[in-house]
């Protein structure tokens, strides 16, 4: 069978490389791909902004199994038009990824159906927000609507800084765009984790959690990025935890969705915040995570394609998942400059010797071929993944390899994993 992935960053990578190890799998073509996909995968070009490009390409290539990536293009509805075309694609409907699209939606679907969530308000105008605000003790969550790419959530100490905030995302001050809905929110305070699960409309299959690293800083400190590190380890969720996830959060969410005539079928993530009153929605996002897939798919021990196949054909529950025990971490090497500018070309060394420590994948998140030499080209380079019986081990695994990669301005943070290595130790 032949595999077409869309996108071109670690996740779709670690897709490529969790493909490429099904028998049934025969080729796997990425658009655009990356330079370290180019190592696995036939890359070609295609505008992920334009659904007919994409359309296209599929048409040309025709796939027994297509795999989209990234939020944009599911956004815009790439899987209706593929789906249009009798092609078999795995990811939500435009109509079902609205659980990321539209937090609006996305609160309100959860209130509908008793899943756990922190209180919030909807406004679309300045008097419901006045109101709204006046609700909320401090700190107040404000969050943009729409796709924000990891922008669009600001933490506010006092009622006139999250009334600002507010303010400067309907006038599109804040994050360019004007907002026609902005969610404010109680702030929530605990543990976060991602709970990952594969949909075909009725059932959900979870995968194994994992926590990330979002801010720049060791400490976690700094800016929000789009993710500098994740780990997993069997011990981040008590078994009878995830039992609970599942029938309180995942399976009403699934439930919900096709009572509303709106099935998810493909990947849904959720967000936690694991709170005194238990666990809370923060996020659904409808897709694969960046970097949690990395470190998640290196523990998978199923095939990968007959999950997604069954997800498509609506009969999940005949699979079982099956893990590697232990533990899985990715370090993200990024650009100097990131999460603000960059520059990109440098030319990256030691992916050789770094891919010789046992038990480690480098996947790359930002690179590209320029003729024989992989150079930088994103903010996020590579994402150092290893994995091992423990996350000690792990750990030691992924930065050992990591010490061998150099490039001009690389950066990484050297604690992933310290909250969970605290409460080992
Ligand atoms: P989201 O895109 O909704 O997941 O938000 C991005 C990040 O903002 C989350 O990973 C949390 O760290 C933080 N966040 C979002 N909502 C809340 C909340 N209600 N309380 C505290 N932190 C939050």
């Amino acid at each position: 069978m032949k595999v077409l992935i869309f996108g071109s960053g670690g996740r779709e990578h670690a897709l490529a490389w969790a493909v490429k190890r099904s028998e049934k799998v025969t080729e796997v073509v990425c658009a655009p791909g990356n330079g370290g996909i180019a190592q696995i995968a036939r890359c070609v070009p295609v505008d992920l902004k334009s659904l007919d490009s994409m359309v296209q390409l599929a048409l040309a290539e025709q796939p027994g199994l297509i795999i989209v990536g990234p939020e944009l293009p599911l956004s815009l509805g790439i899987v209706d038009q593929l789906q249009q075309h009798g092609l078999r694609v795995f990811g939500p409907s435009r109509a079902a990824a609205m659980l990321e699209t539209s937090k609006g939606f996305a609160k309100r679907f959860l209130q509908r159906h008793n899943i756990p969530t922190a209180n919030y308000a909807v406004c679309t105008t300045d008097e419901e927000l006045q109101q709204a605000v006046e609700m909320f003790h401090p700190p107040i969550v404000v969050k943009a609507d729409g796709l924000a790419a990891g922008k669009g959530v600001l933490i506010c100490q006092s009622r006139a800084e999250a009334l600002q905030a507010a303010q400067g995302l309907f006038t599109g001050a804040l994050l360019g765009e004007a907002e026609r809905q902005v969610v404010i929110e109680e702030f929530l305070e605990g543990d976060e984790i991602s709970f990952l699960c594969l949909s075909d409309g009725k059932h959900a299959a979870a995968l194994v959690p994992a926590q990330d690293h979002k801010r720049i800083g060791e400490g976690d400190t700094g800016l929000n990025t789009g993710g500098m590190g994740v780990y997993s380890t069997d011990t981040l969720l008590e078994p009878a935890m995830t039992e609970w996830i599942l029938r309180h959060i995942a399976e009403p969410a699934i439930r919900g969705m096709a009572a509303e005539e709106t099935p998810f079928v493909g990947l849904l993530y959720t967000g936690l915040m694991m709170t005194a009153r238990g666990p809370q929605v923060l996020e659904f996002n409808a897709r694969f995570g960046d970097p949690e897939t990395q470190a998640i798919l290196v523990r998978l021990d199923s095939d990968l394609v007959d999950a997604l196949d069954a997800c498509i054909d609506g009969r999940l529950a005949e699979i079982k998942l099956k893990w590697a025990q232990g533990a899985s971490a990715c370090v993200i090497a990024s650009s100097a400059g990131y999460p603000g500018s960059y520059k990109t070309g440098h030319p990256i060394g030691g992916l050789s010797s770094a891919a010789r420590v046992p038990g480690v994948e480098v996947f790359h998140s930002g690179s590209a071929l320029l003729g024989n030499q992989i150079v930088t080209a994103g903010g996020r380079v590579l994402g150092v993944t290893a994995w091992a019986d423990s996350l000690e081990e792990a750990l030691d695994r992924a930065y050992q390899a990591m010490a061998e990669i150099e490039f001009e301005g690389m950066y990484y943070r050297r604690d992933i994993g310290h909250r969970a290595l605290k409460k080992i130790s």
